[in-house]
């Protein structure tokens, strides 16, 4: 089938901590190669089933620090008491080989993100069905302490006041339903006109065969 060359869609998804947006983000990476995972820098404490470099650059305060300073990254925010930001590299280079890039920001790293680059994002909130499932969603999880899930159900209140802010909206009740209505997002974005980038060029030349007629 013919496509055209096209800039990368920046694919936003945030939601409350057990919503499901590290479950929604597997699927859509085992479904789809031209899609890449912002790895952002974080200084909580590796969960025993990440990976270092996959998942998170887990480092230490200082260096979340240095990177700050030295403008390595894109955005960054405080968020359940740990530091965690996008690093600035990746971004532009996968955006302009024609990637999507999917990241799992934070509401304050979504507005910081809409500052710089509004017109090359797509943003998806994730809602829990209810916060019964919600809070028995993260002990499941079985990754966090008691006392960091309470936190997390209590940080879930402030999270849900920006839904507004979102292109879209999801309520996470079952998990393929989910996944199949973010690659339904993905699949329209990767339509929109300003990201096909040899459209120009492409009707010129269908009017140039009607000339020649
Ligand atoms: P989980 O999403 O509940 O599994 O927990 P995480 O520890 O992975 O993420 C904690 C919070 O930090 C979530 O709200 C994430 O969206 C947010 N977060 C993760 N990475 C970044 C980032 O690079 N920048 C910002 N601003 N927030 C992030
Ligand atoms: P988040 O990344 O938003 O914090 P996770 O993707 O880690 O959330 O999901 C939290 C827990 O809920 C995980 O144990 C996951 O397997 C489970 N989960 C996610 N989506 C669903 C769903 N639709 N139905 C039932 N359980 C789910
Ligand atoms: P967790 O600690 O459960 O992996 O993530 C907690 C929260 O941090 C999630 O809401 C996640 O989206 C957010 N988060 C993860 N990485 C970043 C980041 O680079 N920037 C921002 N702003 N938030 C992030």
């Amino acid at each position: 089938m013919m496509e055209f060359q096209r800039r990368g869609v920046m694919l936003v998804i945030a939601s409350p901590s057990g919503a499901g947006k590290s479950s929604i983000s597997r699927a859509l990476f085992g479904a789809d190669p031209n899609i890449r995972l912002s790895v952002s820098a974080t200084t909580r404490a590796r969960r025993t089933d990440e990976v270092d470099g996959k998942h998170y650059h887990f480092v230490d305060v200082a260096k979340f620090k240095r990177m700050q300073a030295d403008g390595e990254l894109l955005e960054s925010a405080e968020v359940h008491g740990n530091f965690y930001g996008t690093p600035r590299a990746q971004v532009e280079q996968q955006l302009a080989a024609g990637n999507d890039i999917l990241f799992d920001v934070d509401y304050q790293g979504t507005l910081q993100l809409y500052r710089s680059a509004r017109k090359d994002m797509v943003t998806v909130f994730i809602l829990p069905p209810s916060i019964k499932e919600l809070r028995a969603r993260l002990e499941r999880r079985a990754q966090d302490s008691v006392g960091t899930i309470e936190t997390r159900l209590r940080n879930a209140r402030i999270e849900m006041e920006h839904f507004e802010d979102y292109d879209y909206v999801i309520v996470n009740e079952d998990l393929e339903t989910s996944s199949q209505r973010v690659r339904t997002i993905l699949a329209s974005a990767r339509l929109q006109r300003q990201r096909q980038l040899n459209l120009p060029s492409f009707v010129k030349d269908l009017q140039s065969q009607i000339d020649s007629i």
